[in-house]
């Protein structure tokens, strides 16, 4: 089946993505903003997380109720504005394990560098969520995936908070196989690869690095 692109227009989610977006929201703000939507864009994206049956007893009665089935979570960050939606998506699944991908983008080329990679040893037994808040070029998500599959990774989605029609075109020519979630779809990348209107620098924004 053919890769979907999942649009989160819950509107918690879309009001604190303005709050964001604005020029003038502080670096407290946006990185609690960030961990808050991480949370929200988690919970969409484990939607169809599989459940079973158990039998337990309330402090009144025996009965059936459900639990989560299957292959277990790791979530994945693209460093290092990834850190940012990791940090609510863990609080929604603490027990979920974590791994890093650390790219850079050439400013030339704007093709990814890979300076950093640590994945949990079981991964292949786990269900990916890749979390990258900006999908731009696409090229860190395509990256990031690539390196996934290579290490025998089958269940995998990609986690963003603004993605560029280009980026998404380009992420599903390489993964057509791949669901992206995304809070929303903007207008175009200008020539420096950054997504207008977008927010601006996400790792800049969140760590106040500009
Ligand atoms: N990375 C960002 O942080 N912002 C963009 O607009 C594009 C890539």
């Amino acid at each position: 089946m053919a890769g979907k692109v999942v649009f989160i227009d819950h509107p918690l989610v879309q009001h604190k993505l303005t709050l964001m977006r604005r020029k003038e929201t502080s670096t407290a703000s946006f990185r609690r903003l960030m961990s808050e939507i991480g949370s929200l864009l988690g919970y969409e994206a484990t939607r169809d997380l599989p459940l079973e049956v158990e039998a337990i007893e309330t402090p009144l009665a025996p009965m059936m109720a459900p639990l989560l089935a299957g292959k277990k979570l790791c979530f994945v960050s693209i460093l290092r504005a990834g850190n940012g939606l990791l940090d609510g998506m863990l609080e929604l699944v603490p027990s979920a394990r974590v791994g890093h991908i650390g790219l850079y983008r050439d400013p030339g080329t704007l093709m990814p560098i890979e300076y950093y990679l640590k994945l949990p040893q079981d991964i292949t037994e786990r269900r990916v969520i890749v979390v990258d808040p900006m999908l731009a070029t696409g090229n860190s998500a395509v990256g990031a995936v690539h390196r996934l599959k290579d290490h025998g990774v089958t269940t995998i989605k990609v986690v963003c908070l603004l993605a560029s029609p280009e980026g998404i075109a380009n992420f599903h020519e390489q993964h057509p196989d791949i669901d992206l979630y995304t809070a929303a779809i903007d207008q175009k990348l200008d020539e420096h690869g950054y997504i207008i209107p977008g927010l601006g620098d996400a790792g800049d924004r969140l760590f106040g690095t500009k």
